[in-house]
């Protein structure tokens, strides 16, 4: 009997260190943007701030897309958030931003090794201090025929989910859609915060519809409008749910 035992023991010793080593490998395989979401979980704030906070993409040395007569992607995102952020505070909701004005966001994070590694860290990070988030960027293809605007969810996230297609709904009435359904995704950074996030792709600064839809303020005033009734009817359902 006594044979059996450590015929026993050594098995055991064996699968923990065979479990070991498989998770392990099974670390290292995982993506870079994994490992960057396991290292800010901790530093993460958890406290909500704002009842959302609105992410205008890209910024500074960052230009984002870059559509014909050199109309960046980063002015773009940044206006139609300005606008978004007016309308909500009138709303009366208390709106966070992760930039203002024309600069990249890498000096919110304490770590990343490259500047677009900071930079999305540092959004990652500012958008823990929302009830909701949303990120704003515009598209660019190779086929300039691709328009319209995207919303982007997290996959199987069930409220981000909710949150995106009654945003969708509202978009929908002011700009082609390029999907006609909300798209999940689970390999966005921002996306992958805590409090709910989607992200909008407006429209398209490759196609000649799109560029021209975007370089005017008024129809980047009626996008800031929808978006912002999307997140408002969202809200009033989102603060149903909070407190149930
Ligand atoms: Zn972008």
């Amino acid at each position: 009997m006594p044979r059996k035992f450590i015929y026993v023991t050594i098995t055991k010793r064996y699968l923990l260190a065979f479990t070991l080593l498989a998770l392990a490998l099974f670390g290292l395989s995982l993506p870079n943007t994994y490992h960057l979401a396991v290292m800010t979980a901790a530093i993460v704030t958890t406290t909500a701030e704002y009842d959302i906070v609105l992410d205008a993409g890209h910024g500074g040395v960052d230009s984002g897309g870059v559509g014909a007569d050199a109309v960046y992607e980063k002015d773009i995102t940044l206006d139609i958030v300005l606008r978004l952020r007016d309308i909500l505070e009138n709303a009366g909701l208390k709106v966070g931003l992760t930039r203002d004005s024309d600069t990249d966001v890498t000096h919110l994070a304490d770590q990343g090794k490259t500047r677009h590694q900071r930079d999305l860290l540092g959004r990652y990070k500012i958008l823990h201090s929302g009830k909701l988030g949303m990120s704003v960027h515009i598209n660019t293809a190779k086929d300039t025929e691709q328009k319209g605007a995207i919303v982007f969810y997290m996959r199987n996230a069930y409220i981000d989910r909710q949150y995106a297609q009654t945003v969708f709904d509202e978009l929908e009435r002011v700009q082609t859609m390029n999907h006609t359904f909300i798209v999940p995704r689970s390999n966005l950074m921002v996306l992958k915060a805590k409090p709910p996030v989607i992200m909008i792709e407006v429209g398209f600064l490759t196609n000649e519809t799109d560029l021209q839809k975007l370089t005017d303020p008024q129809f980047r005033q009626s996008i800031a409008e929808a978006l912002a009734t999307g997140i408002l009817k969202y809200w009033s359902l989102y603060q149903l749910e909070q407190t149930e």
